[in-house]
């Protein structure tokens, strides 16, 4: 029987937990191919934190090895020239970079996002980076090692990977500075409570913060980062300056096929295009208004995709997913409303001396938003409580001070 074809454009997270679950179902009728970008088989994006702070090997960031894919007859072309450049959607088949192509019955883009990098002055230079990729990572280090006795970093971004970015940086013996636009670090994440704990912190291991300030242009000579200029008339000096501000998806090459596309490439609840012969899963994708850039959700939905290409239907739903920032040593757990509004009730407890700070968010005797910083073990709990959406009325007393006193009330 003729196996259908389906190529994949993307090996990256989403793209690997698909083929994992596809193959694992066992006889799925497909010839699979995938087309990466990128120099490797897809690893790890999660761990360029702990990677770029010298705590890591990339082998073990590789999520499954070239015999892997040999091993269940999946073909897998990487590198620069396999980027695919066009979607052809009447003759079913897509370019890549080096003019090769290749036909399609049912086509998945697992094409991910971008790093922002913003069109002001200087932006192009040499030494300012994003920080998305491996060779990203790469060009940090390659920074961080120069002979120079004094080697300055400016990380622009207070977020999850500006900080991660920051703390690893720093940990790699460069001066790091970090420049964020608000006055609360991770403003989405915490309140500024915990963003004094956070900043505190990482002040005591070397890291200065400059906020709220906003970037203005990238100072240089002879097409190199030499510092950063800010719109108050103020500079920075810096060799190099990585950008964490956000992502983008990646839709250009939807896009310009006619796929439909907002902010991501539409998808339906079944991961699928406004071409029925094409999917797209991950973060270059937009389900309702919500676009995505957080691994469990994208896991969810290559689920969901495989399970729908061996017959099953079961439709993705999105749930609120709980962020955790990667520096050891930092315990920080954040998720749903943690701000809350209106007629919400907010709880806290401080312990200062032990730098524990908690969060509870109630509406209508349901946990809609917990933060925990210096303390992370209930946050599971806390979580499971707020995706049931579980009436916490009978242990309302205690639920602050976690599950096993709850348990007992
Ligand atoms: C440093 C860092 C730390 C992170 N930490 C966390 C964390 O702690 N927790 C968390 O939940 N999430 C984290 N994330 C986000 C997480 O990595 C992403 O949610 C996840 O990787 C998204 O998977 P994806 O498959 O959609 O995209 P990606 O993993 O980005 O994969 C997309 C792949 O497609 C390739 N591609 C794009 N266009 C083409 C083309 N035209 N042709 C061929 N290939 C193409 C790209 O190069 C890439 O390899 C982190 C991200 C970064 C960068």
């Amino acid at each position: 029987m003729r196996r259908l074809k389906l190529v994949v454009i993307g090996n990256g997270m989403g793209s690997v937990r698909f083929l994992e679950t596809l193959v694992a179902g066992g006889e799925h009728g497909y010839g699979i191919t995938v087309l990466g970008d990128e120099p490797d088989p897809g690893y790890n994006r999660i761990m360029l934190s702990p990677l770029l702070a010298g705590e890591i090997p990339f082998s073990e960031t590789v999520l499954r090895s070239r015999q892997w894919y040999e091993e269940n007859e999946i073909t897998l072309h990487t590198g620069s020239d396999f980027r695919v450049v066009s979607i052809d959607r009447l003759q079913r088949l897509v370019v890549t970079a080096a003019g090769e192509s290749f036909s399609y019955d049912h086509l998945v883009l697992a094409t991910g996002s971008h790093a922002y990098i913003p069109d002001i002055p200087g932006s192009s230079f040499e030494g300012v980076v994003p920080f998305r990729r491996y060779g990203d990572v790469e060009a940090m280090l390659s920074a961080a090692e120069s002979g120079k006795a004094v080697r300055r970093a400016v990380v622009i971004g207070g977020g999850l990977l500006g900080l991660e970015a920051a703390n690893a940086l720093n940990s790699r013996g460069m001066q790091v500075t970090l420049v964020h636009s608000q006055s609360v670090l991770l403003n989405r994440q915490l309140d500024a409570y915990a963003g004094q704990l956070l900043q505190d912190e990482l002040e005591s291991r070397g890291i200065a913060f400059l906020k709220p300030k906003r970037t203005a242009c990238i100072e240089g000579c002879d097409g190199r980062a030499s510092g950063v200029g800010f719109s108050d008339g103020s500079s920075i000096d810096a060799e190099l300056v990585v950008f964490a501000i956000g992502i983008r998806p990646n839709t250009l090459l939807a896009a310009e096929s006619g796929l439909a596309c907002e902010h991501g490439i539409m998808v339906d609840d079944r991961m699928l295009t406004s071409d029925p012969s094409i999917s797209a899963i991950g973060e270059c994708i937009q389900h309702g208004n919500e676009t995505f850039g957080l691994v469990e959700p994208v896991y969810l939905q290559a689920v969901t995709l495989a399970r729908r290409l061996q017959g099953e239907l079961q439709p993705f739903v999105s749930r609120p997913s709980a962020t955790k920032l990667k520096v050891s040593g930092v315990q920080l757990f954040s998720s749903g409303q943690f701000q809350g509004e209106g007629r919400d009730e907010v709880i806290t407890l401080k312990y200062s001396d032990a730098g524990i700070y908690r969060r509870l968010v109630i509406r209508d005797n349901r946990v809609v938003g917990v933060l925990l910083y210096g303390d992370t073990s209930d946050g599971a709990w806390y979580q499971e409580l707020l995706e049931s959406d579980q009436d916490i009325s009978e242990y309302r007393n205690t639920l602050l001070f976690g599950s096993q006193f709850a348990a007992v009330a």
